[in-house]
């Protein structure tokens, strides 16, 4: 394992590098769902960069950004069981040379609803940082996870508006064994919340299993029910839509899934998950 805070410095190191080029974008405080990424990274490329980088463009709110779980040191020590992984860990200026605001994007529905309706300016962010990272390595292949589902379409946009030649893995989410999708986030959750966090699983579950008697609308609207009278969990939002353009399901292509999306606020920490349905 190398580490390199800068990328042009990275990209000498890798200039004469043979084979194809993976990467695999995170926000560190790595846990088994990033390594599986990574992983499968390896597995697919002769060269792999992981990336940590906290981007602050794509937090809408200052003290969730301060909040982020940070632990750079295990993260380093996670990763060096792979000896041909190369590390960008960048400071601010290395990415943010003048200021650190995001482009402006228009990814149309994909970006007003869910994620991008309940924080504002958040896939700018995403965009801004993904565009970038493209830009300077050019990787062949990049990897990115389920879990964070609408971001995953968010970027396929972004490749086409760019005309960006990077393919893109989505990968499977990797859960605990309780079925909490694992996330950095986890980390902010004491022991209480950690134990209703389970709920964002089971509610999946329960939407999958109605779809056998009810009708989408009819399962967001027992759902929201079920939630407000919840306390503890604020329920941001819970949608069953087409997994290829978020459409309702009287639109669904033959190669879509049907999907569950779900997040909440437990205590001050923001969870998301998703599952097909069908
Ligand atoms: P983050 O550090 O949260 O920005 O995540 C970096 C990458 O890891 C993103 O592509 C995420 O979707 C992916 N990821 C995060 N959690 C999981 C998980 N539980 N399973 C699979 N991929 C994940």
């Amino acid at each position: 394992m190398n580490t390199f805070s800068s990328y042009r410095n990275l990209n000498n190191a890798l200039r004469n590098r043979k084979g194809s080029l993976g990467l695999v974008p995170t926000m560190g405080s790595l846990h088994t769902g990033h390594l599986s990424l990574v992983e499968k990274a390896i597995k697919e490329n002769s060269n792999v960069i992981v990336s940590i980088f906290v981007n602050p463009t794509q937090f809408d709110n200052k003290s969730d950004l301060k909040n982020y779980p940070q632990s750079l040191k295990n993260d380093l020590k996670q990763l060096q069981k792979f000896n041909n992984v190369f590390v960008y860990v960048p400071d601010i200026q290395d990415l943010y040379p003048k200021n650190t605001i995001s482009k402006k994007y228009n990814f149309g529905r994909l970006g007003k609803i869910m994620e991008g309706e309940s924080r504002v300016n958040h896939f700018n962010g995403v965009a801004t940082i993904v565009e970038k990272l493209f830009k300077i390595f050019k990787p062949n292949f990049a990897y990115f996870g389920e879990k964070d589902f609408q971001q995953l379409l968010i970027i396929k946009s972004l490749l086409k508006q760019k005309s960006l030649k990077v393919k893109i893995i989505s990968c499977p989410t990797v859960r605990e064994n309780d079925g909490l999708a694992m996330s950095s986030r986890n980390k902010l959750l004491n022991k209480k919340e950690r134990k209703t966090a389970t709920v964002l699983y089971r509610t999946l579950l329960e939407a999958k299993r109605l779809m056998n008697s009810s009708k989408p609308p009819e399962i967001e609207k027992t759902i929201s029910t079920k939630f407000s009278n919840i306390k503890d969990i604020d329920l941001l939002y819970f949608k069953i839509l087409t997994d290829g353009s978020f459409s309702d399901l009287k639109n669904l292509k033959s190669k879509e899934n049907v999907r569950a999306f779900i997040a909440c606020n437990i205590g001050n920490v923001r969870l998301i998950d998703n599952m097909i349905l069908e």
